[in-house]
């Protein structure tokens, strides 16, 4: 325990450069730049018969330009969240962007020169490279994927105006969409953001208006959102099974996020066999609103409203006090992001909403970014960024190629950090609405980011092969709503307009199969917790070696040096049964 008062700051960035237009600011881009041109006037050095000490010499020039070009590009970053509607700001921001693509192709060489270097000789130089080796590792998995330099230039080009293009149709299309909805007699026009909020009132008519709304603007341009889609599927089977070779669609992502086909196979597979949990769920969910069965519409419906509220420093305090409870180590790590004020948590006119921790590099504690206005849901999201923020922490040994983990594993310290969180306000809370309430979000969260996202990508791996035996935008519907019908079972009725909810999600029209990323976290995470509650302090340094192996390995092989094996489905049923375990606590609750 401290007796600190925490206040809403807004944070300092001199740990990076002094200002938007300081001297120091301009002679680090000038400093990347000549960095760049002695690397180019190095390259007739990479050849297969390198030494170590000069191949280790040109993987530290390159470190050196990328480890200042982040703290260029994320002092511009940060800046620009500090004041969106500043000018200069925005012009820093399309400066930098500039800047690094350019830098980042003029370095392009290194790595295509890396992936052609026969294995053999790769191995040797990887074997001695320390730190680096994963980093190595990862860029040459690619190898069996990549076709010459003249057919990816085509590709390139021709993304730009095909397949990227239609993405951005897409996105232009559906961000100008205007909803309206009329709450309490007047009508009002809402962006999508706004509109949803309605989804999670206590007023189940508008509830349901708010999503017949959604799908009847999503429903009207079906036919050519659906046919974008087709597109999109058509060119991502063309380009990653024919040209590159991937044995199907999703094994594409899977080879990004360094996941075995097969695990994430076991995965989806426990997913569709564990839905019964949050249909169980949704029942439950259905006698506490007094309804017969729950619709499509209350999904999301609040159960119990608490309107408990935090003081900044009250939140602060809880937040540590439950990090300080599970390991002040952690505890210690989160508070420097208050100390050296890397913290902006203000509620301010043109900042950037919602909540992030941005890792300028190993060598310095994140710079920590929330709206901070007292409800429960914004003492999660501290405890959540501060999780992150500790995991790049606890990673900083590590080179600025390989602290940041990887995809699947980068949720891993935030979802933790809530649910010590969670565990700490149970505890401590005595007023039973509050409890429940906290419970209730639990549940909610959990089906939002593990079935949702699973079923999504279900849907995803049945249309991209459905896609390829010729299917109509019709039969895509169809298919979607088997995929609704699999996951709620008689738990939840499912109006006919949710046929088009697979056209408004734009993740399976920009990154495919992008979505089981969310699955895999929460679910791991889930499943960590269980074995934190059943093994106590001793599963603690397990833990925190995960965490600071930051990306230095592969994800499963850091998962299976912790004694984790994520093939198999015992492991992920694992994190169903923390499900079953809160909806188990909150079935003994008498309903009012
Ligand atoms: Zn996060």
């Amino acid at each position: 325990m401290n007796n600190k008062n925490y206040q809403q700051t807004r944070w300092s960035l001199q740990d990076l450069f002094p200002g938007p237009q300081s001297p120091q600011l301009e002679a680090g881009i000038e400093k990347i730049t000549n960095l760049v041109e002695n690397l180019e006037k190095r390259r007739a050095v990479l050849v297969d018969d390198i030494s170590q000490d000069v191949f280790l010499s040109v993987v530290k020039d390159m470190e050196t330009i990328v480890a200042l070009g982040q703290k260029v590009a994320t002092f511009a970053g940060l800046f620009f969240s500090e004041d969106t509607q500043n000018e200069i700001a925005q012009s820093l921001m399309a400066r930098v962007d500039q800047f690094v693509s350019e830098m980042t192709n003029r370095t392009l060489f290194f790595e295509l020169w890396w992936k052609a270097l026969p294995q053999e000789k790769a191995q040797k130089l990887m074997d001695a490279s320390g730190d680096y080796q994963y980093w190595l590792e990862a860029i040459r998995l690619f190898i069996p994927h990549t076709l010459t330099e003249a057919e990816e230039k085509i590709i390139n080009t021709k993304n730009v105006t095909g397949v990227s293009a239609l993405q951005m149709i897409y996105s232009s299309i559906t961000n100008r969409y205007v909803y309206k909805l009329t709450v309490a007699g007047e009508e009002k026009e809402l962006t999508r953001g706004e509109l949803m909020m309605y989804v999670r009132t206590s007023d189940a008519d508008i509830r349901a208006k708010a999503y017949q709304e959604l799908y009847r603007i999503y429903g009207n341009d079906a036919p050519i959102l659906g046919q974008i889609y087709q597109t999109i599927v058509r060119d991502w089977r063309n380009e990653q099974v024919s040209m590159r070779k991937h044995s199907d669609p999703i094994a594409a992502r899977n080879l990004v996020n360094d996941i075995p086909d097969s695990v994430v196979n076991t995965l989806l597979d426990v997913c569709k066999t564990s839905a019964p949990v949050f249909q169980r769920f949704f029942k439950l969910k259905a006698k506490w609103l007094g309804v017969e069965r729950l619709r499509r519409y209350d999904v999301y419906a609040p159960v119990v409203e608490s309107d408990k509220r935090y003081s900044f420093d009250e939140a602060a305090t809880i937040v540590l006090d439950a990090y300080t409870r599970f390991d002040p180590k952690f505890a210690t790590l989160a508070q420097r992001i208050f100390d050296e004020n890397h913290l902006d948590s203000e509620v301010r006119k043109g900042k950037r909403g919602g909540a992030f921790s941005w890792a300028a590099g190993p060598d310095l504690p994140p710079w920590v970014m929330l709206n901070f206005q007292g409800k429960s849901d914004d003492v999660s999201t501290m405890a959540h960024e501060l999780g992150h923020a500790v995991h790049a922490m606890l990673a900083a040994h590590h080179s600025i190629f390989t602290f940041h983990s990887n995809l699947p594993l980068a949720e891993t310290a935030s979802t933790f950090g809530e649910m010590v969180l969670v565990d700490y306000l149970l505890q401590h809370e005595t007023d039973e609405t509050v409890r429940r309430d906290i419970l209730f979000s639990q549940v909610d969260d959990a089906y939002a980011t593990i079935m949702r996202q699973a079923f999504f990508a279900l849907f995803e791996r049945e249309a991209h092969e459905k896609i390829n035996n010729g299917a109509s935008v019709g039969e895509l519907a169809e298919a979607y709503m088997q995929n609704l019908k699999e996951q709620f079972g008689d738990s939840v009725d499912v109006a006919d307009e949710f046929r088009w909810e697979w056209v408004s999600i734009p993740h399976i029209f920009d990154v495919p199969f992008y979505v089981y990323a969310y699955t895999f976290g929460q679910l791991l995470v889930l499943s960590l917790y269980q074995q934190y509650k059943s093994e106590g302090e001793a599963f603690i340094p397990r833990y925190t070696k995960i965490l600071s192996t930051g990306g230095s390995k592969a994800p499963v092989k850091v998962l299976e040096e912790a004694g984790i094996n994520v093939a198999d489905p015992a492991f992920w049923q694992g994190g169903f049964n923390v499900l079953i375990g809160l909806i188990e606590q909150l079935e003994t609750i008498p309903v009012k």
